[in-house]
C-alpha cells in the first residue's frame, strides 16, 4: 500500500500539534513547579513529632503543625508550647541545635473561695449554664462581682479534663496531675479567678476583690478585707498592699505560713494547688443547659 503525504497528513498533523502542546505544557508545568515549590524543612516534621499533638491552641497557633513551622521560621520561641513543658523544649532545642533556658512549669490555680455557704447568692439565675453568658449584661446572681460563678465554663474548655466542679462548694477543682498549664481555662474565665502559678509550694491570696472590708464582708466569708495584718506579720516583708490589693512577692516569701495563720478570713491559703489525683476525682460534668439557683443564700 502506497502511503502518500496526502493520505497521512490528516493523522500526522494532529499528532504533531498534540505532541507539541503536550511538550509545551510539560515544560510550563516543570517551570511552575520549580518557581512555586514549597521548600519543606525536615526540622518541621521532627519538631511536630515532639510536640504533644493535642492541637489545643494554647501557644496561640491553630495547631501543633503550625507551631512547628513558626518555630523553624523563627516566628515563635522554642518554649512556646506550655503543654509540652521543659522536656519538649529541650527536644526542640536539640533539633534546632539551640540552647534552651528552662523556666518553671506552671499550673492553673483558683484564686477564689467564694463557693456555696461562703459567698452570698442574691438572685435566681435561669440562664444558660455558662459563665460568660452569665456576665454578658454585667448582672451577677452572686453578690460578689469578682468571685467564681461556678457555672463550669472552665471545666468544659479544659482539653485535658483537669478540672472538676465540686458538688459541695460549687467551685472548680484543678486536678494537678492532669493540668498541663495550657491556660485555656484562664482565658475562658470571665471573672479572672483562674491564674497560672509555678507548680510548687506557694502561699496565695485567694481573693481578687478590690472592695472595702465592709463590702467584702457583706458578700463573702472568705474574702480579703484589706486589714493588712498579713503585711504586718510577714517577717521578710514579702507582702505589700500597693494598689488596693494584697500582693505576695514569691521571690521573697519563705513559705513560713505566718500570714496564713494571721489572716482573719482565711483568704490566704498555703499550697492552694489542689493536687487531687486523677483517679480520686469524681468529675461532675456541668452541662451547658439552663440552670436555676433555687435558694438565694444569705
Ligand atoms: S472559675 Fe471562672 S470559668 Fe470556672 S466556674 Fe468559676 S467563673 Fe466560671
Ligand atoms: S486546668 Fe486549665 S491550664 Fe490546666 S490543662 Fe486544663 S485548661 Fe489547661
Amino acid at each position: 500500500m502506497n502511503m502518500t503525504w496526502t493520505s497521512i497528513q490528516p493523522i500526522l498533523i494532529p499528532v504533531i500539534v498534540v505532541g507539541g502542546l503536550g511538550m509545551a505544557f510539560g515544560v510550563l508545568l516543570a517551570w511552575f513547579a520549580k518557581k512555586f515549590a514549597i521548600k519543606f524543612d525536615p526540622a518541621i516534621e521532627k519538631i511536630e513529632s515532639v510536640l504533644p499533638g493535642v492541637n489545643c491552641g494554647a501557644c496561640g497557633f491553630p495547631g501543633c503543625s503550625a507551631l512547628a513551622e513558626a518555630i523553624v521560621r523563627g516566628d515563635a520561641p522554642i518554649d512556646s508550647c506550655p503543654v509540652g513543658g521543659t522536656r519538649t523544649w529541650q527536644e526542640i532545642g536539640r533539633v534546632l541545635g539551640k540552647e534552651v533556658s528552662v523556666r518553671e512549669t506552671r499550673k492553673a490555680v483558683l484564686i477564689c473561695q467564694g463557693g456555696n455557704e461562703v459567698a452570698t447568692t442574691q438572685a435566681i439565675y435561669r440562664g444558660v449554664a455558662d459563665c460568660r453568658a452569665a456576665t454578658v449584661y454585667g448582672v451577677s446572681f452572686k453578690a460578689c462581682h469578682y468571685g467564681c460563678l461556678g457555672l463550669g465554663s472552665c471545666q468544659r474548655i479544659c482539653p485535658f479534663e483537669a478540672i472538676r466542679m465540686d458538688e459541695t462548694t460549687g467551685l472548680p477543682v484543678i486536678i494537678g496531675s492532669r493540668c498541663t498549664g495550657c491556660g485555656r481555662c484562664v482565658k475562658e474565665c470571665p471573672r479572672s479567678v483562674l491564674t497560672l502559678l509555678p507548680a510548687r509550694d506557694l502561699v496565695v491570696v485567694a481573693c481578687t476583690s478590690p472592695d472595702t472590708a465592709r463590702s467584702v464582708k457583706a458578700v463573702c466569708r472568705k474574702g480579703c478585707i484589706k486589714c493588712q495584718l498579713c503585711v504586718k506579720v510577714c517577717p521578710v516583708k514579702a507582702i505589700s498592699f500597693p494598689d488596693g490589693k494584697i500582693r505576695i512577692d514569691r521571690k521573697i516569701c519563705t513559705l513560713c505560713g505566718l500570714c496564713v495563720d494571721k489572716c482573719p478570713t482565711g483568704c490566704i491559703v498555703r499550697n492552694i494547688r489542689n493536687s487531687v489525683p486523677a483517679e480520686a476525682s469524681s468529675s461532675v460534668p456541668v452541662p451547658a443547659v439552663p440552670v436555676e439557683v433555687e435558694e438565694p443564700m444569705r
